[in-house]
């Protein structure tokens, strides 16, 4: 089925043996030597353990090629799911001592035009920050470095990183440079934090969607006003569970989510790092809460809905979507 994605991490996405390489290319001593270990360093005790991890994978990528490879890997992989498009976080400030600013956009777009030729697959860049940056003053250099590409291929502005100790109102200086700017706030918030968390990404940083928010439930006038506003979450399930926001897909508040009329997309996160793709989370959520067709097609035309396209291009992809589904649905008649 036709889709979209809107929270995936380029860093996140590179392939167990994309990374064996670039590590062995950069000289770069990791815990893990095969893919087998590698999936076995990628089961993560906690948030932190996690943010471990994807330091190290961070440590790999040492030059401008090493990005485009990633990228044009990544972009590949997106086709071959048939997703069309893809809103794409990275976190600039982690690689710029190896690779500057500059260099780092050039390689990405380079890769990207090539898939962009090859497969005919796009994508958005949104550059963020690691919330427990220090010290955060650092964060309006990528602010503004992110305001002055505007033209050039991004087209938001998030942050990530360890919510707990790192509330957004910290960042508040630098998302209002990107609001005067006109640059959206993609924050994640409400993941292993709860609706204060959320609330500051909405009121402090004016957060045009929310990276995960699952934890909204805690606050009933956070989702009336989140319900009422149609502010999307992202929402990644098996993210959450193997980072421990929720114990299992089966206890996952995706349908609850749902039943408050909240405004949900669905998406992977960092698929290799949690065993997972868009694809499959599509299929487990179908599987496990039982969702019918319908429910299915809404939540892809969800992204298209929420991502930061222009209004021709979501009309474009809409019409498009529409036609593939009703495809796939004369193909299940066939087969009856
Ligand atoms: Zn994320």
């Amino acid at each position: 089925m036709p889709k979209v994605e809107l929270h995936v991490h380029l860093e996140g996405s590179i392939l167990p043996e994309t990374l064996l390489l670039l590590a062995k290319k950069n000289n770069v001593t990791l815990p893990a030597k095969s893919i087998e270990e590698i999936r076995k360093w990628y089961r993560f005790s906690s948030f932190d353990h996690f943010v471990e991890v994807y330091f190290a994978i961070c440590s790999c990528l040492r030059a401008p090629e090493d990005f485009e490879l990633i990228v044009f890997e990544f972009l590949k992989n997106q086709a071959r799911q048939n997703i069309k498009y893809s809103e794409v976080i990275f976190t600039p400030f982690t690689h710029v001592k190896r690779v500057s600013f500059d260099e780092q956009l050039a390689a990405i777009n380079k890769a990207r035009e090539k898939a962009e030729k090859e497969y005919g697959v796009t994508m958005g860049l949104v550059p963020d920050l690691a919330r427990n940056m220090r010290p955060v003053e650092e964060s309006l250099k990528v602010v503004d470095w992110a305001i002055k590409n505007m033209g050039n291929g991004i087209i938001g502005f998030g942050l990530g990183g360890p919510e707990t100790g790192n509330p957004p109102e910290l960042f508040a200086e630098t998302f209002a440079r990107a609001k005067n700017a006109n640059l959206p706030a993609l924050p994640h918030a409400g993941e292993t934090e709860g609706a204060d968390s959320v609330w500051g990404a909405i009121k402090t940083l004016s957060a045009k969607r929310i990276g995960h928010g699952v934890r909204c439930l805690e606050d009933p006038g956070l989702v009336k006003f989140l319900r009422e506003n149609q502010i999307p979450l992202d929402v990644s399930v098996t993210s959450n569970v193997c980072l421990g926001v929720a114990d299992s897909i089966e206890n996952h508040p995706l349908p609850e989510l749902l039943s408050e009329g909240l405004f949900v997309t669905i998406n992977s996160d960092d698929p290799p790092m949690f065993n997972t793709t868009l694809t499959e989370e599509y299929l487990k959520i179908a599987k496990t809460f039982d969702f019918g067709k319908e429910t299915i097609k809404q939540l892809a035309l969800n992204g298209v809905k929420a991502s930061l396209l222009p209004g021709e291009e979501k009309l474009k992809l809409t019409s498009l979507f529409e036609k593939e589904f009703a495809e796939l649905g004369k193909e299940l008649l066939g087969r009856n």
